[in-house]
């Protein structure tokens, strides 16, 4: 089955009691034991497994073509079980790419995560710089984020998946931003594709999630199931239902924040008021050509840097009208907002940097909107 099929049926089936054609919802946290101790439908207790996470979980399987999929409470929770699902016969060491999502940051920095590992970031679209880390030292598990958040830096994954497997390391990618629409990293060697699912998996900024497909069953996978279960960061099965929702609609939704982002994107890199514009669906972006290899479309995630600094860049965020100013992105609205005053001293987002998740609005309507705002500046 192509895409679009998978999207729609995967995971999915009429309901053998009801025939009901949606997956229903299953609340009850605790299932009946048989005489003789067994669980005839193999479910026991929720944090174990439940049928609405069932489903997702065969779902995600299914769009990433991987093995299984793990998922969590939130886009959070999958990255701190990656990290502490490292097996601890592989070194601990961790390369991770230097412009990761800000709160992989703060988990680093603010919590014991960061002392327990040894974490080192290096510029992941400098192969020589990403080999010369990933061999000065036994490296356990090399972490990529393409395309990032804020801004939007494109990573050759099947060229770190050669370096790391020299190496022996495990792979992860946040593939958030791209989504199993637009991009496989399995099917390029990775060894784990994560998402928050939050995001444009869900598809509609109402539920909070975290998922991890694996390409193999190794000790790791076994790690992330143990931690799911023992740790018990688990989905609801009501965020499991709206993600299982959300996903019938990824494809046809994501073909329409590819395509107002690549327009809004031309639109604000001939604008007077615009310094630069990171998209990589636009052919100067230092890393076009890589997405071009490794991406079917460019996405919904943009970010551009108005002329001056951070005065500018926030008179623009609190002018836009029709446009959000929030944090998140995936959603149908459009948000936008300014990262550098978001996440203070740990950024590395400059400060006329506005990140822009694109949504389904009419297009037209948002460069209106963009335009409008950029004229107070
Ligand atoms: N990864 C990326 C790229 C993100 O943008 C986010 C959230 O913004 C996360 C992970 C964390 O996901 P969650 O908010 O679901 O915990």
């Amino acid at each position: 089955m192509r895409f679009e099929t998978k999207a729609v049926h995967a995971g999915r089936k009429v309901d053998p009691v009801t025939g009901a054609v949606t997956t229903p919802i299953h609340l009850s946290t605790t299932y009946e034991r048989a005489e003789d101790g067994s669980y005839t439908d193999g479910f026991m207790y929720s944090r174990g497994d439940n049928p609405n996470r069932r489903s997702l979980e065969a779902c995600l399987t299914d769009l990433e073509n991987g093995y299984d999929c793990v998922t969590y409470a939130s886009g959070m929770a999958a990255i701190a079980s990656v990290i502490e699902s490292l097996p601890a016969e592989k070194s601990q060491r961790i390369v991770m790419a230097d412009d990761m999502y800000f709160g992989v940051r703060t988990l680093i920095g603010e919590t014991d995560i960061g002392r327990r590992y040894d974490i080192v970031t290096v510029d992941m679209t400098d192969l020589n710089a990403v080999r010369e880390t990933v061999e000065e030292a036994d490296t356990g598990l090399v972490w990529m984020e393409t395309p990032s958040n804020p801004q939007i830096k494109i990573t050759d994954i099947e060229a770190v998946v050669e370096i790391a497997a020299e190496a022996g390391a495990y792979t992860v990618i946040d593939n958030t931003a791209a989504t199993p629409m637009l991009q496989n990293p399995l099917a390029l060697g990775v060894d784990f594709s994560l998402h928050s699912v939050t995001k444009y998996i869900g598809g509609h900024s109402d539920l909070l999630l975290g998922a991890v497909v694996a390409k193999e069953d190794t000790q790791m996978l076994t790690n992330l199931r143990n931690w799911q279960h023992a740790k018990g960061a688990v989905p609801s099965s009501f965020d499991c239902w709206l993600a299982l929702r959300g996903v019938q609609s990824l494809s046809a939704r994501m073909r329409v924040h590819c395509a107002n982002a690549k327009e809004i994107a031309d639109f604000l890199k001939q604008h007077d008021r615009v310094e630069a514009v990171h998209y990589p669906g636009l052919e100067n972006h230092p890393s076009h050509e890589v997405a071009k290899k490794q991406m079917s479309g460019f996405g919904g995630l943009l970010s551009f840097q108005v002329k001056g600094g951070e005065k500018e860049a926030l008179t623009v965020a609190n002018t836009v009208a029709l446009i959000t100013q929030a944090t998140s992105l995936g959603g149908t609205h459009t948000y936008i907002e300014h990262r550098y005053s978001v996440e203070k001293e740990l950024t590395r987002a400059p400060e006329n940097l506005l990140r822009l998740s694109v949504g389904l609005e009419n297009v037209d309507d948002l460069k209106e909107d963009l335009d409008q705002a950029l004229s107070n500046i």
